[in-house]
């Protein structure tokens, strides 16, 4: 199996996809989509984490779209982590228990993700004018549909407002894909629908029609697509728990809560309180965990709060 990507460009109009092993161990789908004019280049990601079927599936199709009419190139990398797709994993890579969207800019030398993630800052992002990076809700998680970008750059908060998700969080912290490809100077977005192992065609639908829209915004395409509607800006706090125990939320997906007001509790098995979980700040439930296990140091849900 190659260990490199084709070239991006040819100057000839394509369609080419294939498997690609450019870390030990890793089997990861490509497809390149290069238009009849030159242009920019946008990546797309997508199974970062295996079990985020709706991203995953608009990926793929994404992989399929014809190249007439394309101006520039479109990098797909669908499932980033094959074998987190086949054992059905939540948050963390098989082959080292490691979450890819904490290990940026990762290492050459590091663990199997730390070198996915290395790879991902050295060879690819170098090669974009935008990402998208897409998610969903994992397996263990129930949410609606919002984007990330980095709080910093504007050009990538102009892209959540293109992209159109009704929410966008303005997100800090490091680690991160959108984090890295912004430190690179790219103006990046990471989108997420859909949720607890469940894929629509209309949570799909929302991705691609997304996507659509950034390609009119890079003018990749001349087609004018169906304008998005209004962009919420938030900053989001998701607490994770501070105990392992049986989780028991107390607001419901897009739910308002008060600041100070219970949002959920963990409690023993036999009924205990052991954690209640308070709200920091007023805000709207952007995800929450549906498993009713919860691990120390797992995220609980993240609540919304709007930018004044
Ligand atoms: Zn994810």
């Amino acid at each position: 199996m190659p260990l490199h990507l084709p070239p991006l460009r040819t100057g000839k109009p394509r369609r080419e996809h294939g498997l690609i092993s450019p870390v030990e161990g890793a089997r990861i789908p490509f497809a390149v989509i290069e238009g009849e004019a030159p242009g920019p280049c946008l990546v797309v990601t997508a199974g970062v984490h295996g079990s985020e079927y709706t991203s995953i599936e608009a990926a793929l199709r994404l992989a399929r779209r014809p190249a007439r009419g394309l101006r520039g190139c479109i990098l797909i990398l669908p499932v980033l982590n094959m074998s987190a797709l086949r054992k059905r994993a939540i948050y963390v890579a098989p082959e080292d228990g490691r979450n890819l969207n904490r290990m940026f800019p990762g290492r050459p030398d590091g663990s199997f993700t730390e070198r996915l993630a290395h790879w991902l800052v050295s060879e690819i992002y170098p090669q974009a004018d935008a990402c998208l990076d897409l998610h969903g809700g994992d397996l263990s998680e129930a949410l609606a549909p919002f984007s990330l970008f980095p709080r910093d750059s504007e050009a990538s908060r102009e892209l959540a407002t293109v992209f159109g998700l009704p929410i966008a969080v303005a997100a800090g912290g490091e680690g991160y894909t959108i984090d890295a490809a912004g430190r690179l100077g790219k103006p990046s977005l990471l989108a997420e629908v859909g949720g607890n192992g469940v894929w629509t065609e209309d949570g799909v639908g929302q991705l691609l029609a997304g996507i659509e829209r950034v390609l009119a915004h890079l003018g990749m395409v001349h087609a004018r697509p169906a304008p998005a509607g209004p962009v919420r800006v938030v900053t989001m706090w998701a607490p994770a728990a501070d105990e392992d125990g049986l989780w028991y939320p107390a607001k419901r997906l897009g739910e308002a809560v008060q600041a100070g007001e219970t949002i959920g509790e963990i409690r023993t098995l036999f009924g205990d309180v052991i954690a209640t979980i308070a709200a920091r700040d007023a805000g709207s439930v952007l995800y929450t965990l549906s498993s009713l296990w919860v691990n120390k140091g797992e995220a609980l849900l993240g609540i919304g709060t709007p930018v004044a």
